[in-house]
Order: C-alpha cells, then structure tokens, then sequence
C-alpha cells in the first residue's frame, strides 16, 4: 500500500471505532504497520495530574500501559509536548532530556521520533516511533506521522470527551467534577434541559454501547427495522429492473439475505441476548464486518465495506426512527445536533425549548440567528461534545458564555439557577423602556427594528415595542416546510405578519436560499456554497419561483400598504434591474389585469457584497431604501465563512475594515438621499450598536431578544460621544482592539456583564 492509501485506511478505521482505546489501538496498529517500525506507541494528556500517560503500544510491553506516565517537560515526550515540534533522534538514549523506565522494555530502541498531537492549539498527546537501528526516520516518515497527528487529533479529542462522560455517568451524580463543552456563545441566556438529539441519522460509530433490560422488545424492534429493510431493497430492485444488469441486480439480493438470521442478522441477535440494546448491537456488529472488509486484500472485496456500512446506516436509520416514536419529549428541550438548521424545528414544540447546541456552525450561522430570535441560549461550534451520549441527559446551555455543562454538581446547577433568575429581573426591567422614546441623550432620534421570520417570535417582536419590522427572512417559512409553498399558502403565511405589525412597516426579503439555508426539497449541492448559488442569483435563475413570491408578498399587503420588498446577495446592477424590472411586472399584472387595489410597495436592496459597498450610489439611486447585512459583509470582506467554527476567532464585525466600510456605505447613501439601515446581527449587540451610531446609523434592525438591551444602552449616550469614539476606533488596527476600546468608553453605562460560572 502507498502512504495516502496507508493514510486512507487508518481514518477509515478510527471513523469505526466506539471508544477511546479502540481509536488508540487502531492508531498504534495501523501506523507500526504502515510505517513498518517497531515500536509505535501514544501518550496522551491526562488533566488530573498534568502527566502524559502511555494509552497504547504496538512493540512495548503492554503491561506498562498506564503505568508510564511523564512530567510536563519530562523526557522526550514531554520535551516534544513542550515545544509543540516533532523530535527526529538517531540516538534517543544519548539525549540530555532522555528518561529511562525499566518496566517499559525500551532500552533496546536507539532512533525515536515523536510528534505532537496537537488540536485547537492544545497539545492532547504525543505520538511516537521507535528503532533498534541508529538512524534517523526519513523525512517523509516524518511528514507522514505529521499528517497522521493532525487528521486524527479532532478524532482523539471527540473519544476523549466520549470516555470522560462514560465515566461520570457510571461514577454517579455529585461523585465527581462535571463534564464542560466549549462552544461559540450564540444566543444569551441559560438554558436546563434535557437533550433531544435532532432527527438526523446518526453514524454507526457514534451510537453509544447501551444496554437493556427488555431483550424481546429490542429484539422485535430489531426485526420490525429488518424488514422495513428487506422491503426497500426489494423495491428498488424491482424500480430498477431493466436500468441495470442482472448481475448488479443480483446484488440487492445479496444484500436481502445478508440481513438473514443465518448471517448478520443472527449476530446481532445474539448480541441483543446478551443485553445490549438494537441499535448498539446492530452498530457494533456492522463496525466489526466494515473493518474486516476493509483490511481484505481483494481490491473487490474491499470495497464491499462501503455497501456494508451503507446498508448499516440503513438500518439503523429505521431503528431510530422506531425509538424516536416510543419516547416522549421531554418538557424542557435541549436540542442537539450535528449540524443544526432551522429546519429541525418542525419536528419539537418550540414552546418546550429552552436551550439549543450544535456541534458544527458558528454565531452568524443561521440557526444560531433563529435561536437569537426566539431568545433561547444557543452554542454553537461544540466540536468536541459527543451528542449520542447525551441522548436523554440533563444539560445547562449558558448562551452567555458558549459552556455547556452535563452532570452538573448541586452547587453549580444551583448557581445557574440564580444566573437564570437574575436574567428574568433583568428582562422585566428593560420592558420598561419599551415606550420609551428612542433618543439619544443630545437629541439624536434613532430607530429600532426588529429581524423576524417565525411565527413564534411574533409576540416578543410586539412586546419589545419595535417601530418596524427591517428585515423578514422569507425563507424560514420556507424551510419549516416539505415543498415549496403555493403561491396562496404563501400570501396566507405573509398576511399574518403583515396584519401583526400593520401599520408597522414590514420589510420582507425575497427568498434567500444556498450557502447555510438549504431546503430540505430543494437541496444545492456545492464546493462554495457562500460563494455559489444563492439569495438573487437562485430567483433570478427561477423566475417561476421568485414571481409566485412576489406575487404572494403583494396579494398579502392589500389593503394593509405596510410592505416593503428588499432583494438579498445583490452584487451587480443587472441583477437589481431585473429583480426590480420583476417586481414591477407582478405588480402590474395584478392591477391592471386581476383587479388587485394594491399600493407600490418600497423596494430596497441589501448591502452585503463587498462589490456592491463600491457602487452604493448607483444601487442607492434605483431603490427606494437599503439595508446593510454585516453577516454576510463581514464574511465576505474578511474571507472568513460564517458557519466554520474553526476561523469563529477570525470573523469580527467590528474589525476596523467592515468598519471602513460601513463608513463608506453610509457616505454614499447621503449623497443619493437613500433611507439606509443595518439589518446584520451586529445591530443586535450594544456596543456594536453604538459603534453604528457614532458611524452615522439612525435605524438598526435586530432580533426582538437583543432590542431592549441595546435601546438601554443607547438612551444613555450622546450622539456626539459615538461619533468620537468612532472617529478614534477607525484607526486601531484590529477587531480586538475595537472591542477593548469601546468596552472601557461604555462600562460606566452598561449593566453587569456575565462572567463564566462553569470555571
Ligand atoms: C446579513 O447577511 O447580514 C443578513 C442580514 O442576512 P442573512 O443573515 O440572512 O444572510
Ligand atoms: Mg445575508
């Protein structure tokens, strides 16, 4: 095999393994064998006692597993731990920093090399390969295990965290520590509840070992899933008879009676005999013939592995199916995903969730945006929580800081609690400000909107007495849904905002799909989503599509004349033309030709395209407003993708670039006299917001959760004193430093910020 198949099958392999010996001893194996060295061992970090402990050798004796364990900065494991670089020896044992253990049978190796493994810049553990020849490993042998390291550190962290949740959960409540996640703070609040996994199929590997005390009942679970199975198969062959030939046919047979009880449905029953429940039976059974396949050396055979997995996941999306039918929602819902979407709340009672985790995605991602409008604490970016295994626990989401914390102790729990309580004060007292009228302390009238899309916050979105809604995410509706909606399903579903907020102002944004908002009947599979097909583009390539909106948004505003109409991702001047040339023939035809009595409504157009903050002017004199989406500008100017939590530390809206260019887009919409506004969530954060005042900002639109907060904050300052701390903040000469300033400028008139409990 050459090195990137070698590369291939060892993360093949760790992807099926259930544990963290498992990950370990697969490493070790695979790596001794590709590299033909031998000795291959790893350490890993244990937090307790600040050692790294030897996990799994292929080459030592196995009886100093465990027992191995290295100071930080002991040794030429701790020396590699310490300076985060490989180290390449001909002569490990001549090395000042070498440290000699009778019990480990190493005397004998000469050459080493060890590699740190290394993620989220914290180094877990150090990977190691040892010679009885004195020579020093080849620098591809090096590059090789660098690899190995990098690809497999998130590996190791995820079966890390897996097992230290293991532990607790079998060590018991108050016994020890609790187990704490760090993700991106996405929504503030704290949330208590416990975790409703989103309905999406699991992997094989991620199915946590679970047992039973009811084997018949799994065992006819089990065969119900089968047969489901079975039928399928047959199915599809029967669909494709005549598309294929009779010996790819043959296969779906093949696989029918793979599930038989005389081959892999038999094991798996005997597994659930033995006490462990279908799905943890089934996953492990499958795991273990997805491996052997994988190490056949029939390239044929081998790649058989994939149509066992294939049928694994099959299966096993049928037994999850039947578990989520047995199990009542809990009252209070913690939904956790892997990748969460808007669209996973079709499936719970909104009003039953208080808290909201997905382990991919970022604060600008647009669940995070949903959750900020339903005001439930939401993080995001929790790479590293193992979900399966938190299937049915209690968990505390602090949107404050990004922790999520399971098998809280008393005190802690109690200390959240009281956080909880001081946020419900805190809520009640902003409601105060609700009919306070939105002035500066110098006179400066300015006005808060509300960012909406849901049904549900609707109530809150009146509740905070916002003066408009600036930005109404069409697509939501949209993406609640199983198909596209009917042009009158659609004027119903708009209808019911627009009488909500009339005489408000309702800016609706035509559907703004492609990048992070897939719909689940219209899927768009692309390398660049946020660069490919998406907002404008997709309306203009449907026109079939866009024009029933239209029309729909149009219908529904008779009689009310509260709606605006605003196009999202415009980055050139023929897409507005033609997404306005549209609007105007819709509205024609349904005046002249159908009879509506409908009032033109305003159109606008969003700035969130670098291209577009050059051509303001031109863009400013075609509509009749714009509003400025920072989400997507920031991304955009900074390149740094919105839903990747692993650049979350780079995407900064107030880096003194999108600064600039939100000074200029508010220059060049004076000289054209065109109402502008911020949409962008930044709007929604009060020092950001002031940051927009003093830019020249009159009318920010928000989630409805974040409007009191910042009307607070901007009742108590000048227009004059934004401005000049503006004028100074454009000039430093990163993100941070912006924050810094600003925050130490607005201390005296903030509320008390929220410290981290979970520490
Ligand atoms: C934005 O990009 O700032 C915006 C408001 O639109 P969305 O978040 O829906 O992309
Ligand atoms: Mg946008």
């Amino acid at each position: 095999m050459n090195i990137l198949d070698s590369l291939r099958t060892i993360f093949q392999e760790v992807n099926t393994a259930r544990s963290l010996p498992e990950v370990l001893t697969i490493i070790v194996t695979e790596v001794h064998a590709a590299m033909g060295a031998e000795v291959c061992s790893v350490y890993l970090f244990d937090e307790t006692d600040q050692h790294y402990v030897l996990m799994a050798t292929k080459g030592l004796r196995q009886q100093s597993i465990g027992k191995v364990r290295l100071a930080m900065g002991q040794g030429l494991v701790g020396l590699v731990a310490a300076k985060e670089e490989p180290l390449n020896l001909q002569d490990a044992d001549k090395h000042p920093k070498f440290a000699y253990f009778e019990e480990i049978g190493e005397e004998i190796y000469h050459s080493f090399l060890g590699v740190p493994i290394i993620h989220h810049r914290k180094v877990l553990g150090v990977l190691v390969l040892q010679q009885q020849a004195e020579r020093r490993f080849a620098a591809e042998e090096e590059a090789f295990m660098v690899t190995v390291c990098a690809q497999l550190s998130g590996a190791i962290a995820h079966a890390e965290a897996t097992g230290a949740l293991s532990k607790l959960a079998s060590a018991g409540r108050g016994q020890s520590k609790e187990a704490i996640f760090h993700g991106i703070a996405s929504s503030p609040g704290v949330g208590i509840g416990r975790v409703v996994l989103a309905q999406q199929t699991m992997d094989l590997a991620s199915v946590p070992e679970r047992h039973t005390s009811d084997p018949d009942a799994e065992m006819q679970t089990f065969r119900q899933a089968l047969a489901s199975v079975k039928q399928d198969m047959r199915n599809l062959g029967v669909g494709l008879e005549g598309k294929l030939s009779s010996e790819e046919l043959a296969l779906f047979n093949v696989y029918i009676s793979m599930l038989d009880d005389d081959s892999l449905g038999g094991e798996v029953i005997e597994t659930i005999k033995s006490g462990q429940t279908a799905q943890s039976a089934w996953s492990s059974v499958i795991l273990k013939h997805v491996r052997t396949f994988r190490h056949m050396e029939d390239p044929y055979l081998r790649e058989r592995a994939s149509d066992v997995e294939g049928l694994g996941k099959r299966v096993l999306g049928y037994l999850q199916q039947t578990d989520e039918k047995k199990k009542p929602l809990p009252r209070r819902i913690v939904l956790v995903g892997e990748n969460l979407s808007a669209t996973e709340l079709a499936d719970i009672p909104v009003d039953r969730l208080v808290g909201i985790v997905s382990l991919k995605g970022a604060s600008n991602s647009h669940m995070a945006i949903v959750g900020r409008a339903l005001g439930i604490p939401t993080v995001m970016g929790a790479l590293d929580m193992p979900c399966a295994e938190l299937e049915g626990k209690e968990l505390i989401v602090d949107g404050f800081t990004g922790d999520v914390v399971s098998h809280a102790t008393r005190t802690l729990k109690r200390a959240y609690i009281q956080r909880q309580r001081e946020e419900q004060i805190l809520i009640k007292d902003l409601q105060k400000l609700r009919d306070v009228p939105c002035q500066t302390i110098d006179g400066f009238d300015f006005s808060l909107w509300v960012n909406t899309g849901l049904r549900h916050d609707n109530i809150q979105s009146l509740r905070s007495g916002a003066d408009a809604v600036g930005l109404f995410r069409t697509e939501i509706p949209f993406l609640l849904r199983s198909s596209f909606p009917t042009e009158d399903e659609q004027v119903a579903v708009y209808r019911e905002h627009l009488e909500t907020f009339a005489p408000r102002p309702v800016t609706m944004r035509t559907l703004d799909i492609g990048g992070d908002k897939d719909l689940p009947y219209f899927p768009i599979e692309e390398e660049n989503p946020f660069l490919g097909w998406r907002g404008i583009r997709i309306s203009l390539d449907h026109p079939e599509i866009f024009l029933v909106q239209i029309r729909a948004l149009l219908r529904a505003s008779e009689g009310l004349n509260n709606l605006r109409i605003m196009l999202p991702m415009i980055s050139n001047l023929a897409e507005l033309d033609s997404g306005l040339a549209l609007i105007r023939r819709a509205y024609k035809e349904l005046t002249e030709e159908e009879g509506y009595q409908l009032k033109m409504p305003a159109l606008g157009a969003m700035i969130e395209v670098p291209a577009a903050v050059y051509q303001v002017k031109e863009i400013g004199s075609r509509v009749d407003f714009m509003s400025v989406g920072t989400n997507d500008l920031t991304q955009y100017l900074l390149a740094v993708d919105r839903n990747n939590p692993r650049v979350a530390d780079l995407y900064d809206a107030l880096h003194p670039s999108v600064l600039r260019a939100l000074k200029s887009i508010y220059d060049q919409a004076e000289t054209v006299n065109c109402q502008l506004s911020v949409c962008g969530e930044m709007a929604g954060d009060p020092i950001s917001a002031v940051v927009l005042l003093g830019l020249g900002y009159k009318n920010l639109s928000m989630s409805a959760s974040s409007l009191l907060r910042v009307k607070s904050l901007m009742l108590k300052v000048s227009r004059k004193m934004a401005n000049d701390l503006v004028n100074d903040a454009l000039s430093l000469s990163d993100g941070a430093e912006v924050v810094d300033f600003m925050s130490s400028a607005l201390e005296p008139y903030r509320q008390a910020k929220n410290k981290p409990l979970s520490k």
